[in-house]
């Protein structure tokens, strides 16, 4: 276990204030906002595809490994980038 940067790193974390009505707005506004948060969703998972920039949708990701994947229409092999990964 480490401490002193634990608790460092943890006091340095903005902070980020959930009003608890936002918690009832989810669940009384999911339908209206359902497409809007989807279309949000689709758009993320797209890989494009640094080679050709060929849109990938998560049903046309050929795996290659555990981390690369093939690009459908040049066969280029890469590996995705990860939005809001842990690094930053
Ligand atoms: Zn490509």
């Amino acid at each position: 276990m480490k401490n002193g940067r634990c608790g460092s790193l943890g006091g340095d974390r903005k902070k980020t204030p959930i009003p608890i009505s936002s918690q009832r707005e989810k669940v009384l506004g999911v339908s209206r906002k359902q497409k809007i948060n989807l279309e949000k969703v689709l758009a993320s998972l797209d890989t494009v595809c640094p080679k050709c920039g060929y849109p990938i949708t998560p049903d046309k990701i050929l795996r290659i490994d555990s981390q690369r994947i093939m690009c459908p229409k040049c066969n280029e092999s890469f590996v995705p980038e990860k939005r809001g990964g842990l690094g930053q």
